[in-house]
């Protein structure tokens, strides 16, 4: 499903934040992605739906080799992967209906198929309810349920989650960490970045963590590893 061999990626500043990376994920798998501020697991994320190009090495992604991939075929690659954020990146002018049918109208699914998924997903969110909302009338974990819906309308295979519970309670994280359980449950892959101890211990899944560009542990029922 995700296959990186030897990648590395420094910025045109100089800063290595990739230094050597080799790593599987298999379809369907849940893997938290741990390490201490600035060790790499943003850039890690990045390369992985070609946000940022690696300076050296391979990229597998769904059976697509990411540095062959042209421009105009990273459309098709995002449709494979979501993406949820810390800061949500609803836009604020659209409904939460409107938000997560967007997503399909950019690729022209047909009108009549927009409705029923749009609901479909926000019922797996548990915001059928609000459908109508303006992402400011939303609480912090709605907003982030609505970016989840976003994320997997399409049916991606990946869904991938950099701190998605950065802003977040915990009792409202673990309503987060509910709906990813159940995303996942389904088949889709994650992958997420998270500095919460307490979540990672709570759900004994995969655990790759990376300090300094390199992958210093990789454990498949791991703890997080670091204080708090
Ligand atoms: P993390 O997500 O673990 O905090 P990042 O991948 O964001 O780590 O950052 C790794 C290193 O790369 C840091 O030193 C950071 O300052 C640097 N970095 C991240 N993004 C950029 C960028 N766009 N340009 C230059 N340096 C960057
Ligand atoms: P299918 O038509 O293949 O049954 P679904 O409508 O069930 O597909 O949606 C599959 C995709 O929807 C998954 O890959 C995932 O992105 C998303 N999804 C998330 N949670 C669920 C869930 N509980 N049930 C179904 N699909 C889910």
């Amino acid at each position: 499903m995700i296959v990186m061999k030897d990648v590395y990626k420094t910025y045109p500043n100089g800063v290595t934040a990739i230094n050597g990376i080799s790593v599987n994920i298999d379809q369907g798998e849940f893997v938290y992605i741990v390490g201490p501020s600035g060790a790499g697991k943003s850039t890690f994320i990045k390369l992985m739906y070609r946000e940022e190009k690696p300076t050296k090495g391979t990229i597998i992604v769904n059976n697509k080799n990411l540095s062959e991939l042209k421009e105009k075929e990273i459309p098709y690659l995002r449709r494979d992967i979501g993406v949820v954020f810390q800061d949500f990146k609803l836009l604020p002018k659209l409904t939460v209906y409107e938000n997560v049918a967007f997503a399909l109208e950019v690729i022209e699914e047909p009108p009549r198929n927009i409705r029923k998924r749009v609901m479909e997903v926000l019922d797996i969110v548990g915001l059928k309810n609000k459908a109508r909302s303006a992402p400011s009338e939303l609480s912090g974990g709605e907003q982030q349920r609505a970016a989840i819906a976003r994320a997997i309308v399409n049916r991606p295979k990946i869904l991938i989650a950099d701190e998605p519970t950065g802003n977040l309670d915990p009792e409202t994280s673990m309503v987060i960490m509910d709906t990813l359980e159940t995303i996942n449950s389904s088949g889709t892959t994650i992958l997420m970045a998270t500095h919460s101890k307490s979540i990672v211990n709570a759900m004994k899944k995969r655990v790759i963590a990376i300090e300094n560009g390199i992958i210093a542990r990789d454990e498949q029922r791991g703890e997080y590893g670091y204080e708090v």
